[in-house]
């Protein structure tokens, strides 16, 4: 194996930890190597070093292309913050500046330099490159180059042609979070990385916890929860804007302090809005998903979604957005059948750019579908998301998710199967063609509605056959057999229901159908606090963590800085367990590197022993 002392020397000093991570230090090897190289790794797993340090390492300058005007002043403050030497190049910045800058850069001044795409065609670039050596180009957020991903950016496609400009030709490494085999082939072959080395971590985020809540009162749920989570960061995706304001509405009613994010409003008050929340004056920003692909905020300790997202990709990448600091933290989904209704609308509904198209509401329509399968189905919710993305190793039960710790009682669903399956064959039987869930539902109920009996449903022999139960109770059913896979819904506005070669199976051979069945949440009573059961919480630490946020909000407030960017909360955590007595003892605590610990060490060294 390649020789990382040098890295973990580095890694102290500048970044205060003791160890790489498996995955970065595989990625950090083949950078040294001199070979490109495609690091596929989820949010939190700590990208950033992996270019960072393999930056210090080399003589030229690191170029790191990233999407994000917003984000690049945030990245290049905290690497500043750590003692690296790192500018950034971008339209915000005034002419003197540039001039200043590139100055600068030219003297050797920097080892890393950010910009946008769209500055790779600038005459101050190329100002640069006829000036200093570049080792290195950084594509961040990769999955930008591709059409396939969920922001794409034209400008990214002129990164091949920038990294030609130069002999001789540095090393390219491009980073993502965005698993689909697609996205991750178009990134290999549209910057042409030369015989790259592909780094795929597990995209498992164990410190997250997944949660599903039902039919339950949402407004009521969420005042409990940001309530309870008073002082601490979450976000709260709703799908339209006219939710997000209403949802806002109401919690600012109640007295939490909260933003809102959303493309109705102007410039200037999403910026606000977004520096309320950074900067911790906002606890929560309830927002639609134009939130959060700029944002880099490490202590988000909640997602919520207010409404269902439209497909498990959207999902995973919005709740990803908590715990980037490796802290738990929660995502919760609250779900309701109307929701289901809302995200059939935006699907189909034709906007200024586009026609409807119908093989995109097909396909959109699949993707929605699975989404719902995620809010019924019995099983572990982590499973369920890692399945979707291939992880095939993900185990069955995570004991750290809704679904495993839920209250639930195994029921054999068996005959109550047999009866909606059996419906769904005789529908079609005599019909000719397929129905959905909800005249199958009525078909089973014996409901007289009109619709049942202009179809003649009424003469079939499951017509009644579960009658006294609720047609809600058995719609229910039907989801949960959805999501366990034994009926299957075409991809339409309307989706009808089909059996699957499961459910075949399962009807051939007599197999039972065992299902863990929620005891049915109401709202849970506790909200609990999100606590990390790794570290010491007795009361004495809490109320030292306490003390010590505190502390670092007042010199963050009073160096213009988010919280974060003083210490994170994981390294905040340390301190307030580890109590360090001195300077020394201080320089063990994983995260403080030389230029913090000269810098804040004796001032929290007075508050823990003071
Ligand atoms: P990504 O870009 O992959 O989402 P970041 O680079 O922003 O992740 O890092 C996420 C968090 O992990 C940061 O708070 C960072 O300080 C922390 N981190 C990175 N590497 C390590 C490490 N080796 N040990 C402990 N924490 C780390
Ligand atoms: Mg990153």
């Amino acid at each position: 194996m390649g020789n990382l002392e040098k890295p973990k020397l580095l890694l102290k000093k500048y970044f205060g930890f003791d160890s790489f991570r498996p995955a970065q230090e595989k990625v950090i090897e083949s950078i040294l190597k001199g070979k490109d190289t495609l690091a596929l790794m989820p949010t939190g797993a700590g990208k950033s070093v992996c270019f960072q340090i393999p930056a210090l390492m080399f003589d030229g300058l690191t170029v790191v292309i990233s999407p994000l005007i917003s984000l690049m002043k945030d990245q290049v403050d905290s690497l500043n913050a750590e003692g690296i030497p790192a500018t950034f190049l971008n339209g915000t910045l005034k002419r003197a500046e540039i001039s200043d800058r590139i100055d600068a850069i030219i003297a050797g001044k920097y080892k890393l330099l950010y910009i946008a795409p769209e500055r790779m065609s600038s005459y101050d670039m190329e100002k640069i490159r006829q000036n200093r050596k570049i080792s290195m180009i950084v594509v961040d957020e990769a999955h930008c180059i591709s059409h396939w991903g969920h922001d794409f950016r034209p400008h990214y496609a002129d990164i091949c042609r920038f990294v030609n400009m130069f002999f001789p030709r540095p090393v390219v490494a491009a980073f993502t979070a965005t698993a689909t085999p697609k996205v991750r082939e178009d990134i290999a072959s549209l910057l042409k990385l030369q015989n790259p080395a592909v780094h795929i971590s597990g995209f498992d985020r164990p410190n997250l916890f997944f949660k599903v809540l039902r039919n339950i009162g949402k407004n009521e749920f969420i005042l409990d929860y940001t309530k309870k989570h008073k002082g601490y960061s979450g976000i709260i995706y709703a799908s339209t804007q006219k939710e997000v304001e209403k949802v806002h509405l109401f919690l600012m009613q109640n007295g939490i302090k909260a933003a809102r994010y959303h493309a109705g409003l102007s410039d200037i008050e999403r910026t606000r809005a977004q520096d309320d929340f950074i900067f911790d004056r906002a606890d929560v920003i309830v927002a639609t998903l134009a939130f959060g692909m700029g944002i880099d905020k490490s202590n988000i300790r909640y997602v919520i979604h207010y409404n269902m997202p439209k497909s498990v990709e959207g999902y995973y990448q919005e709740a990803g957005r908590a715990g980037r600091d490796g802290e738990k933290s929660e995502c919760i989904l609250l779900y309701s059948p109307q929701d289901v209704e809302i995200q059939k609308f935006i699907i189909t509904a034709a906007s200024d750019d586009y026609e409807v198209d119908p093989e995109r509401v097909s396909v959109n329509m699949g993707l929605l579908q699975k989404m719902v399968n995620y809010c019924h189905t019995p099983g572990c919710l982590r499973h369920y998301l890692l399945s979707y993305f291939n992880d095939d190793e993900a185990k069955t039960n995570c004991g750290n998710c809704g679904n495993c710790l839920a209250d639930t009682e195994e029921r054999d669903i068996t005959t109550e199967a047999q009866m909606i399956l059996s419906c769904v064959y005789r529908i079609k039987e005599k019909a000719g063609v397929t129905y959905g869930a909800s005249i199958t539902a009525d078909v089973l109920a014996g409901s007289k509605s009109v619709r049942v009996r202009n179809l003649g449903f009424q003469t079939l022999s499951t017509y009644g056959l579960m009658k006294g139960k609720s047609v809600k109770f058995i719609r229910e059913l039907i989801n949960t057999l959805m999501a366990m896979g034994y009926l299957g819904a075409t991809k339409s506005e309307y989706p009808s229901l089909f059996l699957t070669d499961k459910a075949a199976k399962m009807l051939k051979e007599k197999e039972r159908v065992i299902c863990r069945m929620k005891i049915e949440n109401k709202i849970p009573k506790e909200n609990a606090k999100i606590t990390d059961a790794s570290y010491d919480e007795s009361d004495e630490t809490t109320a030292l963590f306490e003390k010590l946020r505190k502390l670092r909000k007042e010199i963050a407030d009073s160096q213009h800085k988010p919280a974060f960017m003083i210490f994170s909360d994981a390294t905040l955590k340390f301190i307030a367990s580890k109590k360090p007595r001195s300077l020394a003892e201080f320089r063990e605590v994983q995260g403080v590197g030389e230029k913090k610990l000269a810098e804040f060490g004796e001032t929290f060294l007075r508050a823990i022993n003071g």
